[in-house]
């Protein structure tokens, strides 16, 4: 007998299995990229038992009996067949895997009928095998449902993440579907109520306000570049209204979903820092490019794809969010923070009470950075006469240059600052036990669908944290108020933050808890107040700080994210570097 042998389908099946259906939400998006390639035009989603139960059903064009029973093999397609079709391929599937990946780790059901034929077929497979094959009644088109993914692959089943993150998986594989066909109605349902309930509109942006609500869609600038070969269309956010991560972009190449860090970059490189440096824009970009000059067949996921020529694209979608950004800077409504500007120090509420006058850092601070502006001070008159260091300037609006006995320290701003108002705040003890009332209440929106999972488990834990929160009609709700200990932020930010997180799994019972968010928070509101990289000091504030700094340096050696304080060359050191003995 030979050694080498082919593979039985089944065991060939299971490995292809391995690159195309990674997790729950992998099967949600191959069959709704099937559904799509039928020409639907309605496409139900209905997820829930974490994920073991997946069905999706479209009204397209259905499959004959034989088609279904040909479709649930390997490298059985009807959308290519000769090998010049793959340089130009129109359709979201072409390798004829989906399917037969799908059932060879998996209990699937395939049910499907063609408008012309009277009833339909039922196909059942367990781990790849046909089990049944009967006529079963169903409207035209077809029904995929896929139960106990992976009951035959435990070590495949471990490695899925926790319910939250899959769930929120699957909703990302909706919405990216749903965002690059506006013209599709989509439904998706869990066991009860409907989570997304998106009807057809021939337009984008209509879509992307029924997807993430009115809040986000009114922050949303339109870009558009031609080339001959290529255009870019989309929206990004005003600076404004940047998110904590990078999820809210979303990126379409001839309306395939793609993963692109590249042009992301692209994007985030034309804000520069209209937005702070941790801080990502909304974005929905749709790049249509002629499609010999990419190539889809990259990974079987097809969610990376290479272009042929990358820079132009990224020059063009860098240029054009950044002409639009720029457009903005005329005598427009937006207002860009100035790098120096921040007016919530001058009322710190150190040691609990804003005071006009605190006694860190008092006085507005609305100075402007010029460039080739240097900062280097002569007069010490802020010096007391106790205090065992001189200051010898500001280097860079960034560090503060400071003298002490035979050292020189280089301090970063921002962080004595942010570390000094942290143990401040964390001194105020139980930082959600004192609520402020909100003078005017701010409202906020959630995304359509998630109105139940929010009042249900959301809401409470905004509670704990000492935020209360209350329904105000349709997806808004309003903040009521507010941990005291979080005067001077931006709530609405900071609210939407934590759910993104939470929805995450970032702050889930699994991984963090109360305590761990509030410790957050204090690291946030400090962060947030402290003075920033760029801001151009009196003297005498530099000297309030970095006072501060000498009553305990060991405290202060990292900023409350665990970046360096301070700098330190002593003589010794300097000596070496110029070849002195000492
Ligand atoms: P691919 O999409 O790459 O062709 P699949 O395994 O996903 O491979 O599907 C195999 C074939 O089954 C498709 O080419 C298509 O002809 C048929 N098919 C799959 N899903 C549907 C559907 N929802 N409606 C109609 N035909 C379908
Ligand atoms: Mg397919």
């Amino acid at each position: 007998m030979n050694e080498v042998r082919v593979l039985p389908e089944i065991v060939a099946n299971k490995i292809a299995a391995g690159e195309v259906v990674e997790r729950p939400a992998s099967v949600v998006k191959e069959l709704i990229e099937n559904a799509i390639d039928a020409g639907a035009t309605m496409i139900t989603v209905q997820v829930y038992d974490d994920g073991q139960y997946i069905s999706v059903t479209d009204n397209g064009r259905g499959m004959s009996r034989e088609d279904a029973r040909l479709s649930i093999h390997r490298h059985t397609t009807s959308k290519i067949y000769d090998p010049q079709d793959l340089y130009n391929i129109k359709t979201l599937g072409f390798r004829g895997e989906a399917l037969a990946s799908i059932a060879s780790v998996s209990q699937m059901s395939l049910i499907t009928r063609k408008k012309k034929d009277m009833a339909g077929v039922r196909l059942d497979l367990r781990g790849g095998e046909l089990t049944n094959m009967r006529s079963a009644p169903h409207p035209p088109g077809t029904t995929v449902q896929v139960q106990h993914l992976f009951f035959n692959t435990p070590a495949r089943y471990k490695f899925l993440k926790s319910p939250r993150v899959e769930m929120q998986h699957v909703k990302r594989a909706i919405i990216l579907q749903a965002l690059v066909h506006p013209d599709i109605s989509f439904c998706y349902k869990g066991k009860g109520p409907v989570i997304l309930d998106l009807s057809a509109t021939g337009n984008p942006l209509e879509r992307i306000r029924d997807v993430f609500g009115n809040k986000t869609w009114k922050e949303l600038l339109s870009i558009e570049w031609l080339e001959k070969n290529f255009s870019i269309t989309g929206f990004v956010s005003r600076p404004e209204y940047s998110r904590k991560d990078k999820k809210h972009q979303f990126l379409f190449v001839n309306s395939r979903p793609v993963v692109d860090n590249t042009l992301f970059y692209a994007v985030r490189l034309a804000y520069q820092d209209l937005i702070e440096s941790h801080r990502h824009p909304f974005a929905v970009i749709y790049v249509h490019i002629h499609p010999e000059l990419i190539d889809v067949n990259v990974h079987p996921n097809k969610y990376e794809i290479r272009f042929k020529e990358e820079r132009c694209i990224f020059n063009a979608l860098r240029e054009a969010v950044q002409n639009r950004l720029l457009e903005l800077q005329g005598p427009a409504k937006i207002h860009i923070p100035s790098r120096t500007e921040d007016s919530s120090f001058s009322s710190l509420p150190v040691n609990g009470k804003p005071t006009e006058k605190t006694p860190l850092f008092p006085g507005p601070y609305s100075s402007s950075v010029k460039k080739g502006d240097s900062h280097f001070m002569s007069s010490l008159s802020s010096r007391k006469d106790d205090d065992s260091f001189v200051i010898a300037g500001q280097l860079f609006f960034t560090y503060v240059l400071v003298l002490k006995e035979e050292e020189v320290l280089i301090i970063d701003q921002h962080a004595l600052h942010e570390k000094i108002l942290y143990y401040k705040l964390k001194t105020q003890q139980n930082a959600s036990s004192f609520r402020s009332q909100l003078l005017v209440p701010e409202v906020f929106e959630i995304e359509s669908g998630m109105k139940k999972v929010f009042e249900n488990k959301l809401v409470p834990r905004l509670k704990e944290i000492g935020y209360d929160v209350e329904f105000f009609g349709g997806n808004s709700y309003i903040i009521k108020s507010y941990p005291t200990v979080l005067k001077d932020v931006d709530h609405k930010t900071l609210v939407q933050d934590y759910l993104d997180d939470m929805m995450s799994g970032k702050t889930g019972e699994s991984t963090g808890t109360v305590e761990r968010y509030q410790e957050k928070l204090l690291i946030l509101s400090s962060c947030k107040k402290a003075v920033k990289k760029g801001a151009k000091l009196k003297e005498y504030e530099l000297y309030e700080l970095i006072r501060e700094y000498f009553k305990a340096p060991d405290k202060y050696q990292t900023c409350p994210h665990g970046r360096p304080v301070a700098m330190k060359l002593d003589r010794q050191e300097i000596d070496k570097y110029f070849h002195r003995d000492y």
